[in-house]
């Protein structure tokens, strides 16, 4: 690794030039301003130009632009929508790791993301107890080394790209010495979000590190799919990493199957598989993304119907207590 020099690169830039206020937003896209705008200041508005670059301009109901806009609906209580709707507050072990699932271990490397997902389930999460130093990294890799039923690190977040390359290579190479990891798993926005964040120097990262490299892509709808994410997927692949794609449900965004088969075919485009369909998670302030579980099944059977089975991914939904993801029953409500 000595030939890595940890340079101040372009993405950083990119990342603080994020516009986090609502008029800036408004005018990049050739929207009137509202008389009313909603600016909370936990989770505020942020996003980078990359990501505002792949919106229609002058359409107040783009998919991506949904995604991200504070919404009034966010600060209205919903009963059944909560804090911490998985139950994740229990098993959260030390500092930094949560470990839900007997075979993957999931630490999150950092709080900040370079976007802010107004449907995220982990908007309320306590990342300020819970971001581990360097001396956590040692006793989390202890942790990890102890229980030989671990064979897989996720590392998530926030965004665990949203640590600079000297730091992740810290993680790498502290995962890269545990026998019992077979995989490391990332778990990431960024690609989708500001593809330059995939430089040479973490292209180098994970091609030098003996594990399986699996990175799995959020992307919620096929306008987010460009030939900028294009190419960097194209990079990775040819460096063995594997590429899967996770998705949430969200209305205004995917709810409509045309939407999802347009995804699944331009993620297989740009050599990403779909791997799952989350139902939304009951966090607080999301209630508005959220949809009627009969009407998710029924767009789920006509995915089946129009979609190669490879294309489709697993519908799933995040249950505290669970010792998986849970399979939605979809012949509670068989095809019409
Ligand atoms: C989603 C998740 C995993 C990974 O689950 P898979 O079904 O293997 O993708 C592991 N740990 C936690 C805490 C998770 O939320
Ligand atoms: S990138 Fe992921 S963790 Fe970050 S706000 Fe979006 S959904 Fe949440």
């Amino acid at each position: 690794m000595n030939d890595i020099f940890f340079n101040e690169p372009n993405w950083q830039k990119e990342l603080s030039g994020a516009v986090s206020d609502v008029a800036s937003l408004y005018q990049l896209l050739e929207l009137p301003l509202p008389e009313q705008v909603y600016t909370p200041n936990k989770f505020p508005l942020r996003v980078p130009h990359a990501f505002i670059n792949k919106m229609k301009k002058g359409d107040p109901n783009d998919p991506l632009l949904r995604q991200i806009l504070p919404d009034i609906a966010e600060s209205l209580p919903v009963a059944g929508y909560t804090a911490d709707p998985l139950g994740e507050n229990a098993h959260n072990p030390m500092k930094g790791l949560l470990h839900k699932y007997q075979s993957r271990a999931l630490i999150t490397v950092t709080g900040a993301c370079a976007v802010h997902c107004r449907y995220c389930f982990r908007q309320h999460f306590d990342y300020g107890a819970n971001l581990p130093n360097s001396q956590d990294i040692r006793q989390i890799c202890q942790y990890i080394a102890n229980d030989k039923r671990i064979n897989e690190v996720l590392l998530s977040g926030g965004d665990p790209l949203n640590i600079n390359n000297r730091r992740f290579n810290e993680w790498i190479g502290a995962l890269s010495v545990i026998d019992n990891i077979k995989t490391i798993r990332i778990h990431t926005r960024m690609p989708a979000i500001l593809p330059n964040r995939i430089d040479d120097e973490l292209i180098e990262i994970l091609a030098n590190c003996p594990k399986n490299i699996i990175m799995v892509l959020h992307i919620n709808h096929p306008n987010e799919i460009d030939d900028a994410l294009a190419q960097k997927c194209q990079i990775l692949k040819n460096h063995g990493v594997v590429l899967l794609n996770q998705s949430v449900l969200l209305k205004g965004v995917n709810d409509d199957v045309e939407t999802l088969c347009q995804l699944s075919h331009a993620l297989f485009g740009i050599g990403v598989m779909p791997y799952y369909l989350h139902v939304l998670d009951k966090v607080a302030g999301s209630a508005h993304f959220d949809l009627p579980i009969d009407r998710a099944i029924q767009i789920y059977w006509q995915l089946l119907e129009k979609l190669s089975g490879y294309l489709v991914p697993k519908l799933v939904q995040e249950m505290a207590g669970k010792p998986y993801k849970v399979p939605i029953d979809i012949y509670k409500r068989p095809p019409t």
